[in-house]
C-alpha cells in the first residue's frame, strides 16, 4: 500500500486503563482511511486492544526468535499472533541497547515473525556519537544488511523504521534535508537488497515526531509513515499526528 503508515509504539506504557485511547483512535481512524494506522502496545495489552479496535493494525513490540521451549519469561511470534497481532516491531534502538540485541539477533527474530505469518518492522538508527564522527549511513548501511530477512516475497512483508537515537524521546530531530538524506540511502540499500521488490518497501521516520511536526517531517524524501513513541500514548496526540499525515 501506499497510504501513509502511521505506527504507535507504546513501549512500557499502559495498563487497561488506556485501552479507551486506542479504542477512541480507531473510532476516528475510520474518517481518516487515507491512512493506514497501527498500535503496538505491550504484550500484556494486545488482545484486549485487538478486542478493542476494529480498522487498526494491532503489533508487538517484539519477539522471541525460538518458536516455543524452555525461556522463561519471553513471548514467541506464534503467541503474539494468537493474541492478535498482525506485525511485530523488531531491533528497535531500546532493546539494541538495552538487551544487547545483535543484528543477527534482529534478524532471527524477523525470520521467525514471517514463518509465523506476520509482517515485520526493522528499526534501524544511528547514535549521536556515530553521526557526529560522519559514520551514520555506514551504521544504518550495515544494520539493514544485517538485520533484514532476505528471500522470495520477503519485501511485501517488511518495513524499515528509521529511528536516530539521539532524537528518540528527546525533542530533536534531524533536519529534513539529512532525513531525506538517510531515507534515500536506506531507499538503494533496499533495491541493492531485495532488487526490483526493494523500490516499494515502506521506510518510516521515528524520533521526536508530535502533531506540530509530523506534516513537515513526513514530507521529507521517502519517508512513508512514522513510528511514533510518546505521542501516541493519548489519541488527540496520536490524532493529531494522523491527521497531518492524511
Ligand atoms: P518518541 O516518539 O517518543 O521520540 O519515540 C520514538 C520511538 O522510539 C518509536 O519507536
Amino acid at each position: 500500500s501506499n497510504r501513509p503508515y502511521i505506527v504507535g509504539n507504546w513501549k512500557m506504557h499502559g495498563t487497561r486503563a488506556m485501552l479507551a485511547e486506542a479504542r477512541a483512535i480507531d473510532r476516528a481512524a475510520e474518517r481518516l482511511l487515507k491512512v493506514e494506522v497501527a498500535l503496538a502496545p505491550p504484550f500484556t495489552l494486545i488482545h484486549a486492544t485487538r478486542k478493542e479496535a476494529e480498522l487498526i493494525g494491532i503489533g508487538a513490540q517484539d519477539v522471541h526468535p525460538a518458536d516455543g521451549g524452555a525461556h522463561t519469561g519471553d513471548i514467541s511470534a506464534a503467541m503474539v499472533k494468537d493474541a492478535g497481532a498482525s506485525f511485530t516491531i523488531v531491533g528497535h534502538s531500546e532493546r539494541r541497547a538495552d538487551h544487547k540485541e545483535t543484528n543477527a539477533l534482529v534478524k532471527e527474530k524477523a525470520v521467525s515473525a514471517l514463518a509465523a505469518g506476520m509482517s515485520v518492522i526493522v528499526c534501524v538508527g544511528e547514535t549521536e556519537e556515530e553521526r557526529d564522527a560522519g559514520k551514520a549511513e555506514a551504521v544504518v548501511g550495515r544494520q539493514l544488511t544485517g538485520s533484514l530477512p532476505t528471500g522470495d516475497g520477503v519485501a511485501e512483508k517488511i518495513t524499515v523504521a528509521y529511528e536516530p537515537v539521539w532524537a528518540i524521546g528527546t525533542g530533536r530531530t534531524p533536519t529534513v534535508d539529512d532525513i531525506g538524506a538517510m531515507h534515500r540511502h536506506i531507499r538503494e540499500k533496499l533495491e541493492s537488497i531485495y532488487g526490483e521488490a526493494g523500490a516499494s518497501v515502506r521506510i518510516l521516520y521515528g524520533g521526536s515526531v508530535k502533531p506540530d511536526n509530523a506534516a513537515e517531517l513526513l514530507a521529507a524524501d521517502e519517508v512513508g509513515g512514522a513510528l511514533v513513541g510518546g505521542a501516541s500514548l493519548t489519541a488527540e496526540s496520536f490524532l493529531g499526528i494522523i491527521i497531518a499525515a492524511a
